[in-house]
């Protein structure tokens, strides 16, 4: 404590004078103190002068410009103009746009803005919003005198995916080469502009050929609130303005194969439970279409797309094994389908939730009320048997935990959950509690199949039952794990994991001893 209230008389003493250490000296001869509580002093010096820093980023990124002098041209007065006017304005920038006809939409914009003629904002900024479409690009030749020099941000989208040969920034620069072209916010629409960043997604893809003027432009996207994402040269304009065009293109095939399964089931069902009965008893089960049949066929979908996403694990696996390297590329196939894994279990939880919701209201049907009617009018005796009952309640018990660690799987998978994880929790919980789930999903179907795979009244027109058809998958992916989790096997893929390669090994081998290292297999040497 004393010697804390020492240190701050000592630093005091630093900011007052000129700190020297033979001042310092002086008053700690005065107060017998050594030379060491000098060196405390300036060590407080220097930890406020840390404080002024930022707590996260480098220094570099502060900027001391005040933004109200900053004045930013808008080239179009349309929607997007409009917007963006009224954000920059927002954000503390001064706004100029340029129109072909400054009276007439001068009213459309904010009072903080001015709206003029083309030639005059350009004059007046250094940045420059194009805020037009492609085609009309070639209107603003006649200005290419004033533009030469000035930083113009390309916003524009395209109505296909790979519309021109070339993209629009590059078309734009190419038509006024005196000029710095940006790509950005064509991924932000005018709504967003409007409501605020907090509406929609952050993320504002930047790209030119001038690490300059990127970096100007991403510090106004963040100023605007949004977030920059440097994405390179100008080559990548193709890129950012296609990404508005596409429609969930990670989804497509695994939406395509949950709807490809789910009629595949569907069907299998449907013979099952309608046409047998319909052919051989002349029962009428047709009532069973929307609920009892959708509700038999979702877990089924469920618990093979869970075991799918799990399944490209094993086959990297077994191809790393095969190949002793984890450096050589999967196949495509292999490629595509390890990242669409999320998707894939996304698309099982949400069967699995439609599931348990069908089912708890399974009892609310009619039909149900009847057959319990009918059960109750039959029965004299008591009905309670005790497999059926312990049966039933492990069944549920597995079922209302599966569709748990599922839920947890989905919640994790959010990019705002996933990235307050570090990567071994986000690991764990992905694969390990993945893999749990799958195993739940298991038992809960073997709890509910029960003995039925060996009973010969279940094969309807010689077919089994739906859930031996659903197990297949998931049973040979568990299995395959348990295989990659064997002592030995696990060993030598942990290793490939960690950069060991089998055919690196051989090149230890010296030419003229081959034979004395022929029996030395790859999984018995390491790498010096
Ligand atoms: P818009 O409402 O049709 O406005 C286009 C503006 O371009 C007009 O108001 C016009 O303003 C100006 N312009 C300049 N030369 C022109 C010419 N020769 N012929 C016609 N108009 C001319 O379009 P917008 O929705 O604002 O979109 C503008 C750009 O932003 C497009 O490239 C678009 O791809 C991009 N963008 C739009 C959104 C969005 O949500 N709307 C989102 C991302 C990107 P003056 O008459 O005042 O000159």
């Amino acid at each position: 404590m004393g010697l804390n209230i020492l240190a701050v008389v000592l630093q005091d003493l630093c900011t007052r004078d000129s700190c020297s250490p033979s001042k310092v000296s002086q008053h700690s001869y005065d107060t017998g103190i050594n030379l060491t509580m000098w060196k405390i002093a300036q060590l407080q010096r220097m930890a406020r002068k840390e404080m002024v820093k930022p707590l996260l980023g480098n220094e570099s990124e502060i900027h001391h410009y005040d933004l109200q002098k900053i004045a930013v041209g808008i080239l179009g007065t349309g929607d997007f103009a409009r917007s963006l006017a009224a954000r920059l304005v927002c954000s503390g920038y001064g706004v100029i746009i340029g129109s072909r006809h400054p009276k007439r939409t001068a009213a459309l914009f904010p009072t903080a803005t001015e709206v003029t003629t083309q030639r005059e904002a350009i004059g007046r900024v250094n940045v420059i919003f194009v805020a037009v479409y492609h085609e009309h690009y070639s209107t603003l030749s006649e200005l290419r005198d004033v533009l030469t020099g000035k930083i113009l941000v390309d916003v524009s989208n395209n109505m296909q995916i790979n519309e021109h040969e070339e993209s629009n920034a590059e078309h734009l620069a190419s038509l006024f080469p005196a000029c710095t072209v940006v790509k950005g916010f064509n991924v932000i629409s005018a709504w967003v502009l409007q409501s605020g960043a907090k509406d929609g997604n952050k993320q504002v893809m930047i790209c030119s050929d001038s690490q300059e003027a990127r970096c100007i432009v991403a510090d106004m996207a963040r100023n605007m609130g949004f977030i920059p994402v440097d994405v390179g040269s100008l080559s990548s304009a193709k890129e950012i303005e296609n990404l508005p065009l596409r429609l969930f293109p990670l989804w497509k095939i695994p939406v395509l194969l949950a709807l490809g399964l789910f009629l595949f089931f569907y069907i299998y069902n449907f013979i099952r439970k309608v046409i047998h009965p319909y052919v051989i008893k002349g029962q009428n089960t047709f009532y069973k279409i929307p609920i009892d049949l959708v509700n038999v066929t979702l877990p089924c979908v469920a618990f093979v797309m869970l075991s799918l996403v799990y399944l490209p694990g094993v086959l990297a696996a077994i191809f790393q094994l095969r190949n002793g390297t984890k450096y050589r590329r999967f196949p495509h196939w292999l490629d595509q389908w390890l990242q669409q894994r999320k998707q894939l279990g996304l698309l099982s939880f949400f069967c699995g939730a439609l599931h348990a919701v069908y089912s708890l209201c399974l009892p609310m049907r009619r039909s149900a009320r009847y057959q319990l009617l009918n059960e109750a009018f039959k029965q004299v005796e008591d009905v309670w048997v005790e497999e059926e009952v312990w049966r039933k309640e492990i069944y549920l018990f597995f079922g209302i935990l599966a569709i748990g660690v599922l839920s947890l799987l989905a919640v994790t998978s959010l990019p705002s959950v996933a990235d307050s994880l570090n990567w071994r929790e986000f690991n764990f919980i992905q694969s390990r509690l993945g893999c749990t789930a799958l195993v739940i999903s298991t038992l809960h179907a073997l709890t509910f199949g029960w003995c039925k795979a060996f009973d010969s009244a279940q094969y309807k027109f010689y077919l089994p039952p739906t859930f031996t058809i659903a197990l297949v998958v998931p049973c040979v992916v568990l299995l395959a794990k348990v295989y990659l989790f064997l002592p030995f096997v696990n060993r030598k893929l942990t290793r490939i994991r960690r950069g060991w390669e089998a055919s690196r090994q051989m090149k230890f081998h010296e030419t003229g001893h081959a034979n004395q290292f022929s029996d030395f297999s790859a999984e018995n040497t390491s790498i010096v």
